[in-house]
């Protein structure tokens, strides 16, 4: 199955898993369904996107995702 859903569904009878029981994980986790007693397995796929850095400031210690900026405290004085 090369198409991602959005949900957690059983591919026999389309039984759509809630979300707090559906497997987040990137690793395959057999699952029985609830609802036909079938056996499938599922893993959430993960695209990655690229790396959040985030910097503390020399001056007052917050710490900010802004890349290279610099922090708004380097303005107010
Ligand atoms: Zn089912
Ligand atoms: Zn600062």
């Amino acid at each position: 199955m090369d198409e991602l859903l959005d949900e957690q569904v059983c591919p026999y009878c389309e039984h759509v898993v809630e979300d707090h029981q559906s497997n987040w994980e990137d690793e395959e986790e057999e699952i029985t369904c609830d609802r036909c007693d079938k056996e499938y397995t599922v893993k959430a796929v993960y695209q990655f996107k690229g790396f959040q850095i985030e910097k503390q400031c020399e001056q007052c210690g917050e710490w900010t995702d802004d890349g290279m900026a610099l922090c708004d405290c380097e303005d107010k004085d």
